[in-house]
């Protein structure tokens, strides 16, 4: 039997509203707490009421506005059967766009309930097609139905939902605000007519069945917002715990970053402007962290000095070649706000890149080493002077003979096979005498003078003047032949000379006087140095044997 065709399913869906569909109008939560359990107990079956006492009862019944919408349909369908005077009273409510379900039956006779049974609008067309727009439904003779295949109700006969008595029926659609959500079935075992009364008694219990529904929405309505109240004021309070808990780190990051007794610093890899800069910059070179930022592109290169400035643009290129985790680190003097210099220890890595890889941002920290850089600048001095010291003679200020060694060493080495190196020994005529007669201190003076006319004697960079020994001056003269070096012989000699120093008991002369011994290689000559200096020696004396106060070459021996 075809019963159904698409546009009555439709209208069918249209029709019919679930019940857990039908909203509410925004209730107010406030006005929605009625005091409904102080009503009256259970007033049902008061023997000698009448059928409005039942119905103002029922109205009041706390259960029907309790939003347990199973128990309100029990208490119904009872008081229907009770007031309408009927053998079986059922609510039935659309709990979902197909399913239409006996919320509840009561049989007066057995006084038993019963429910749960379910109708499928697509397989009751005839019923639910004209559900929705109809008062009422009156049927006074069921048996003369069952045979008229068009009545809403002939089906739900066939197939026994409505039972096989052969009585009366009462169908009323249950609506709230306008829409059918269910329908209140009242079933007799014999044939009846329908008086108003009982019409207008089974559509105010109707109403009321509507109102329980009403109810009960309300009811998971306020639920559903007290639980929504409820989850919004626990997320409320896990963001503020989270709040909270984000900002105590932030305030222990800052501190940490606060007690950095280094700067920390990002800048942009593009223009190498300032991104951040702890506070820690303000003591090392004078400059509040939003001055930083407003000295703009390249501020390091602005405030380095200008002997590191290409070092610093050189590794600042070299950051674009580094991998992740390695370190660039460099020392760079820069100018404090008040104009000197500290030094700081640079180190350098990359702190963001681009999807491509590229660098985006530099993270530093810089140290400041001004302290170590002094201390390190005065050790070099002093390590320098002590160097000097350890050349030099203490008497006399001229090299000693340490000094000499080395140097004519060196000098031998490097001396070229085509260049020629002449040595002067330098003795103080009678000198044991003026020691004797004017003391050790005017001698110890008189050495100083001599060493000075000496070197006051001799012009190149690369000649040298040490104190051989004694009363003993030997110079070196690089790339020097022997007609050079008995030019330097005459000056050393005559400048002696002019200082004047008197030696009374000096036997060449009423002065100081020296006598010098000269020996000289010529570039051809490969001997060792011990000749050379053997030379000088065999010069010397001569230049004593004949008569002092003057120079004589030695012949070096081959
Ligand atoms: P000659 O003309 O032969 O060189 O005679 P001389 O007296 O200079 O000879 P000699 O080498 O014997 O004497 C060197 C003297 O130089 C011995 C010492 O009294 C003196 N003398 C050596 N070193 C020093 C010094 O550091 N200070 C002083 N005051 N005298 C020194
Ligand atoms: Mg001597
Ligand atoms: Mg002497």
């Amino acid at each position: 039997m075809e019963l159904t065709s698409p546009s009555s399913k439709d209208s069918i869906a249209e029709a019919l509203v679930p019940i857990s569909s039908f909203a509410p109008v925004s209730p107010d939560i406030e006005q929605l707490s009625p005091d409904i359990e102080q009503l009256s107990p259970d007033i049902l079956l008061l023997p000698g009421k009448l059928p409005q006492h039942y119905l103002q009862y029922l109205s009041q019944h706390p259960v029907l506005h309790s939003g347990d919408l199973e128990k309100a349909a029990g208490a119904i369908t009872q008081a229907a059967a009770h007031i309408l005077k009927i053998d079986r009273a059922s609510l039935w409510l659309c709990s979902a766009p197909d399913a239409f379900v006996l919320f509840d039956r009561y049989d007066r006779a057995l006084d038993t309930h019963d429910k749960g049974t379910l109708l499928k609008p697509r397989d009751h067309v005839p019923y639910f097609e004209t559900l929705s727009s109809r008062t009422e439904l009156l049927v006074e003779d069921i048996s003369q139905l069952t045979s008229s295949i068009s009545h809403p109700i002939s089906y739900l006969i066939q197939t026994g939902l409505i039972d096989q008595w052969s009585g009366a029926f009462l169908e009323l659609p249950i609506r709230c605000r306008g829409v059918v959500v269910g329908a209140l079935w009242c079933e007799c075992q014999q044939t009846r007519r329908w008086t108003a009364l009982e019409n207008a008694n089974a559509t105010s219990i109707a109403l009321l069945a509507a109102t329980a529904v009403d109810s009960q929405q309300r009811s998971l309505l306020i639920e559903t917002l007290n639980q929504q109240h409820r989850q919004l004021r626990r997320e409320t309070i896990e963001r503020e715990q989270a709040e909270d808990a984000w900002q105590e780190s932030q305030r222990f990051i800052q501190g940490i970053i606060d007690a950095s007794t280094n700067i920390l610093y990002v800048d942009s890899f593009g223009d190498g402007s300032n991104f951040y800069v702890n506070r820690w910059i303000e003591n090392v070179l004078g400059y509040e962290p939003h001055e930083m930022q407003q000295l703009g592109a390249r501020y390091l290169e602005q405030l380095v000095h200008a002997d590191e400035r290409q070092l610093l643009i050189q590794e600042r290129r070299r950051l674009s070649t580094i991998k992740d985790g390695e370190v660039v680190e460099n020392e760079y003097r820069f100018r404090h706000r008040q104009g000197h210099w500290r030094w700081l220890l640079c180190r350098e890595t990359v702190f963001q890149r681009d999807y491509e890889g590229r660098p985006l941002q530099v993270f530093g920290t810089a140290t400041d080493i001004t302290k170590r850089k002094r201390a390190e600048v005065a050790l070099q001095d002093f390590n320098q002077e002590l160097e000097r010291l350890a050349k030099m003679d203490g008497l006399t200020q001229v090299a000693n003979r340490r000094c000499f060694d080395e140097y004519i060493e060196q000098t031998w080495e490097s001396h070229s096979s085509k260049a020629s190196l002449s040595l002067i020994l330098c003795d103080i005529d009678y000198f044991k005498s003026f020691n004797d007669t004017y003391g050790h201190q005017a001698g110890d003076l008189c050495l100083k003078q001599v060493a000075k006319a000496i070197e006051q004697s001799v012009g190149r960079s690369t000649d040298l003047v040490a104190r051989y020994g004694g009363e003993e001056f030997a110079v070196i003269l690089p790339d020097t032949s022997v007609i050079g070096a008995e030019r330097v012989a005459e000056k050393i000699r005559a400048t002696v000379r002019l200082l004047d120093i008197v030696h009374s008991e000096s036997k060449v002369s009423d002065r100081i006087t020296l006598s010098l011994g000269i020996a000289s290689i010529s570039s051809t000559q490969k001997i060792d140095l011990d000749r050379l200096i053997a030379a000088a020696d065999q010069g010397l004396y001569n230049a004593k044997s004949n008569g002092r106060d003057c120079f004589c070459v030695g012949e070096i021996e081959y």
